[in-house]
């Protein structure tokens, strides 16, 4: 089993050589001397347990060698090659698969759960041939990944051979629109490694945060200017505790406690001021409230109010939104 996926990991690295192949520019950038002083291909335990949805992973924030995840294989048909989940994961993995078929979009898995010793040998690999800190543009050092918590697929189109899905491409437009819906966000969205943890844009990475805390991501990400997207560690890392537990707390055990996320394929945002008129989301239907143009709903406890008829893309009118888990939204009239 361990051979197995040692080699089907060998196989993803050459797999990722010639994905990022395109982005031979960006890996002779120089790095930040804080990278370069955490650089290594000294694989060292990290201190957290991974079980957790929302455990930061980051460059800063590791998980302990000896930690893994309970995780079952893909059926074949989702997946090229041997690729694990951890069974949440998998089983919203699976369903958004399902969607993105219903719209012509073929996805399937070409590299999911990587334990940390699988992390440190490809890791080294990548050091040897590209250099430690060009290496670490592209590839987390062991416990600094987000494939250990079994919780990660990296997207191919099946039948695409063993290429990760393209940026601007079918599928990454689809996974934009759709991915939250299933409780996936992109761990690494921006074109600027800066704004990704330091990691280049990887529209292939996907991480099952949980419908809660995906709806939530997509909500803060439409407060941000000139379209900048919202990286999951980042999302992660700007976190209290308690917001963290909050949306940890269960995810979409039935439609009726989801909340809505208007704001996320949208970009609602809060054009006028946002002021609440209430704070007190037991007012609010779950599915949020039109009042003529005026949307109003909340997200993970929050009040959130957004005049529609401000919006600059045609959906100025405040409605029913067609797509599933998601109630009341801005829509075209
Ligand atoms: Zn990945």
């Amino acid at each position: 089993m361990i051979a197995t996926r040692t080699l089907l990991s060998v196989l993803a690295a050459f797999a990722t050589s010639v994905a990022v192949a395109g982005c031979a520019s960006e890996l002779d950038e120089p790095t930040a001397s804080t990278e370069d002083a955490l650089c290594t291909t000294a694989c060292t335990s990290g201190t957290l347990d991974g079980d957790a949805l929302l455990t930061r992973v980051d460059r800063g924030s590791a998980l302990r060698s000896s930690w893994a995840p309970s995780t079952s294989a893909l059926p074949a048909s989702y997946a090229l090659g041997a690729q694990s989940l951890r069974e949440d994961a998998r089983q919203k993995f699976m369903a958004l698969v399902d969607a993105a078929r219903g719209h012509g979009v073929n996805l399937a898995c070409l590299s999911g759960y990587r334990s940390f010793h699988t992390q440190c040998a490809l890791f080294r690999s990548y050091a040897e041939r590209d250099g430690c800190e060009a290496a670490n543009t592209y590839s987390a050092n062991a416990g600094h990944s987000e494939h250990q918590l079994g919780t990660v697929c990296d997207l191919t189109l099946a039948g695409g051979g063993s290429s990760f899905i393209a940026a601007g491409g079918t599928a990454d437009l689809w996974l934009r629109a759709h991915a939250h819906e299933y409780g996936f966000a992109c761990s690494y969205p921006n074109t600027d490694r800066r704004d990704n943890d330091g990691y280049i844009h990887e529209p292939w990475h996907y991480r099952y945060i949980g419908v809660r805390a995906a709806a939530e991501l997509k909500a803060r990400e439409a407060e941000l200017a000139g379209g900048l997207r919202l990286a999951v560690p980042v999302f992660i890392a700007s976190l209290s505790a308690s917001e963290r537990e909050a949306l940890e707390l269960s995810d979409e055990p039935d439609d009726s406690s989801a909340p809505p996320s208007r704001a996320s394929d949208a970009g609602a945002s809060d054009a006028d001021g946002g002021a609440p008129a209430t704070p007190d989301c037991s007012t609010v239907p779950f599915e949020g409230r039109c009042t003529g143009t005026v949307l109003e709903w909340c997200a993970s406890g929050a009040y959130r109010r957004v005049d529609c008829a401000g919006r600059t893309d045609g959906r100025v009118a405040c409605g029913e939104d067609p797509s599933p888990y998601i109630g009341k939204n801005c829509i075209a009239p």
